[in-house]
């Protein structure tokens, strides 16, 4: 029997995020002000998030603290597992070790706690009295709703319409922790009304849903906004995730060869490889590959300028690759995969030839899905099917040319939330974008 589990105990919880800006030399782009163009400082963004975390936005510390209370709440599931997947490995005939980082094992079943619990601690610490935020196929929200029952905080979700509709298991998860939720175009806001009133079938997007958040909680002192992915305080506290499998990596006695997440705002992604990547500029040959979904290419089709993390326009401008604030992708399965732009920090990487994107059609991404739960047994997240994909192709590459090759993806959540998109798969209705 060969060895499957890489497993670490409480105590090996990582107790400092790493910052990955203090490796590359120079400062990343600044956000700007969209009128005057100038860099914004830390107190354009107060009426936004919290101070701690607009000074971790903004820090070229290497090493970052984690506050005891929440390593407390972190330790309800981590540290996670590593597991090779050697099954999968027999079934694809492939002479490759692949591994995965298993994120699904948080109580909501993906890795967006491991920010949100931190977010909602530093409210909480400032006199924060509630949340607002956008969710997708609510896998944040539901993250959310979760921290701010933890830490006392109110909390109100704006989920975009097409995830609402299909995907009404994960509003009764959130409105389970005690969140109030709204279909986002929603009838709350002045830009909900005003997209309503263009469009009254909108699907939504990421990007309006933030709109939305943000104009409910800017004007109100008490109230504060949250994001769960793309800045850069959020990737830094995904990067447990990396800290955690570079020791089961040496506990399995392998490097990485090849590093995979799949990317919507490139936060399970960039946590889970922005920590190799010291090894990759001490000259450790190692392929990062952020993978995105055909429909909403930011990466790979997108272009790398300054623009709107939100469609109304009301955030600083932030140097990312974009697809534009006002693009609105096709209601694919991955709904955590539709946001129009990219985090900086995984987009600056791309630009200085670090890391590789790829982007894969969501018929081929369920087929890849499907063939690791036959061997492994996990029923995927349509997100996480894209990471799974690109392990699938670098392992049958490997197979081609002979090699051995090491691969390790994050395996960022289980999909029993999202039966309906495999039950549309598996029942011939799934289009091809
Ligand atoms: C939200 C989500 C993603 C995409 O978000 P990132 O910030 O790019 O990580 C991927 N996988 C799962 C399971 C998610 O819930």
């Amino acid at each position: 029997m060969e060895q499957r589990q890489f497993l670490l105990s409480q105590k090996d919880i990582p107790r400092e995020w790493y910052n990955v800006v203090a490796d590359l030399g120079s400062p990343p782009p600044p956000p700007l002000h969209p009128a005057t163009r100038e860099p914004v400082g830390p107190d354009a963004l107060a009426p936004i998030f919290p101070m701690a975390l607009i000074e971790q936005e903004v820090s070229s510390q290497r090493h970052i603290p984690i506050p005891e209370d929440v390593l407390d709440v972190l330790s309800i599931w981590r540290p996670t597992p590593l597991f090779r997947a050697t099954r999968w490995e027999k079934a694809l005939g492939t002479p490759a070790k692949i591994f995965y980082k298993w994120e699904g094992v948080s109580p909501v079943g993906s890795h967006k706690p491991n920010t949100a619990v931190a977010q909602a601690y530093y409210n909480k610490k400032e006199g924060v009295k509630r949340i607002a935020t956008e969710t997708g196929a609510g896998q944040w929200g539901s993250a959310l709703s979760m921290a701010c029952c933890f830490f006392g905080l109110e909390c109100t979700v704006y989920m975009v319409r097409i995830s609402y509709n299909q995907k009404p298991y994960r509003r009764i998860v959130m409105q389970a922790y005690g969140a109030t939720i709204h279909p986002s175009p929603s009838d709350q806001t002045e830009f909900g009304r005003k997209t309503l009133e263009k469009d009254p079938d909108c699907p939504g997007s990421l990007g309006i849903a933030i709109s939305e958040a943000l104009e409910d909680a800017i004007p109100k002192p008490d109230v504060k906004y949250s994001l769960g992915s793309v800045l850069n305080h959020v990737l830094l506290h995904q990067t447990v995730i990396g800290l955690e499998a570079k020791k089961q990596m040496e506990m399995a006695g392998c490097q990485p060869d090849v590093i995979i997440g799949c990317v919507g705002g490139g936060s399970n992604y960039a946590g889970l490889s922005f920590p190799f990547v010291p090894d990759k500029l001490n000259g450790r040959d190692i392929k990062f590959i952020a993978v995105e979904p055909a429909a909403c290419p930011s990466i790979t089709k997108g272009r790398y300028d300054y623009d709107f993390g939100d469609t109304a326009q009301m955030t600083p401008l932030l140097k990312m690759h974009t697809l534009g604030a006002d693009f609105i992708p096709p209601p694919i399965h991955a709904g955590g995969l539709r946001y129009h732009g990219m985090a900086p920090l995984v987009s600056l990487l791309v630009e200085k030839g670090l890391m590789e994107a790829r982007a894969y059609q969501q018929l081929d991404v369920f087929e890849a899905a499907l063939s690791f739960a036959k061997a492994e047994g996990i029923i995927s997240a349509p997100e996480t099917a894209h990471a799974i994909k690109a392990a699938m192709d670098e392992a049958l590459a490997a197979k081609e040319e002979g090699k051995e090759r090491v691969i390790l993806f994050n395996h960022s959540g289980h999909g029993l939330l999202d039966l309906g998109a495999y039950d549309s798969y598996l029942s011939g209705k799934l289009q091809s974008v």
